[in-house]
């Protein structure tokens, strides 16, 4: 049997001696306070059996890891109809870029960067009735936990900041696949963003994903179909123009936060969480990569 806490403890030991750490967001001014050397790890398996390393209970912005519990919900909710406003495929572009939005009329090419995001926030706000209200208790019920909250600083920070935002969303109001108003759909967006979880809340909210549509206390939120297409786009869009390095690299489906969070998962067997605020060039958790790639050639537990 695979020793997975002898794993976490050598990954541990071995990450936080790495000097070149990344660098902390500091386009959201709240997120730059956040220490980077804070590093910590949760995994749990499909049995219930679960692992942790480090800070893996110190809640923090899951800020794009959201998306993938919003589309979640969004095709609860609406089934199919998600894609006739959202495509499936790769940017092969950073997060925020918005070259391609115009070009291809507003459809967004996924809906895990940010102008995808926000047609899919544009959905829960036609869609839920209390749109924050309803989102959190979503995510809530999802991991179990009702402690589970937003940061309001780190949303009001994004809004007075989130230029970029605000020029998506008009982009796509402007090609008629915003029905609601911006600063509504915006500010839902910056919330969902907002959400603060630890690693361990955020395995446990993931949870369904790796056990076929499933939560930790055997509620069925999606159908396997449904989930089998939200695993493909976190394998194929997960990490923005990073996602071929993750594949190559780690071999999973994930996403990742410029909180610094990485969620990742082996459908029927696992699901793992990593923590480490420093991101790459990409937007990506730098220390949280390196600590998935080794997680997956120690345990020889990858898709491929
Ligand atoms: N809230 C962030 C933004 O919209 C999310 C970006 C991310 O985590 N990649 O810019």
């Amino acid at each position: 049997m695979t020793d997975f806490q002898a794993i976490l403890n050598s990954i541990y030991t071995k990450i936080i001696k790495v000097k070149d750490k990344g660098t902390v967001a500091s386009y959201i001014p709240e997120l730059a306070h956040v220490d980077i050397n804070n590093f910590g790890m949760h995994l749990q398996t499909i049995h219930g059996d679960t692992f942790s390393v480090g800070a893996s209970s110190t809640p923090f912005s899951i800020q794009s890891m959201s998306k993938v519990l919003a589309l979640s919900k969004a095709i609860e909710l609406v089934g199919e109809t998600v894609w006739q406003r959202v495509d499936v495929e790769p940017s092969g572009h950073p997060f925020n870029q918005l070259a391609l939005l115009e070009v291809e009329s507003g459809i967004p090419r996924n809906p895990f960067i940010n102008s995808g995001a926000i047609v899919i926030a544009d959905i829960l706000v036609s869609n839920l009735k209390n749109p924050k209200e309803d989102f959190l208790n979503y995510v809530r019920a999802l991991a179990g936990d009702a402690t589970i909250n937003y940061n309001t600083d780190v949303a009001y920070s994004e809004k007075i900041t989130g230029f970029k935002n605000y020029a998506a969303a008009n982009l796509l109001k402007s090609f008629n696949n915003l029905k609601n108003p911006v600063d509504d759909v915006l500010d839902f967006y910056f919330h969902q963003c907002a959400l603060a979880l630890s690693c361990s809340q955020i395995t446990n909210a993931f949870f369904f994903l790796a056990n076929r549509g499933r939560c930790a206390k055997d509620h069925q939120y999606l159908t396997l179909p449904q989930v089998k297409r939200i695993n493909a786009l976190m394998l194929t869009c997960g990490f923005y123009d990073e996602a071929g390095e993750f594949a190559f690299e780690v071999g999973l489906p994930g996403k990742s936060g410029v909180g610094g969070g990485i969620v990742a998962l082996l459908p029927n067997n696992y699901v793992i969480t990593t923590w480490a605020p420093g991101l790459n060039k990409k937007g990506n958790s730098k220390l949280g990569m390196l600590a998935l790639e080794q997680f997956t050639t120690d345990t020889n537990k990858s898709v491929f």
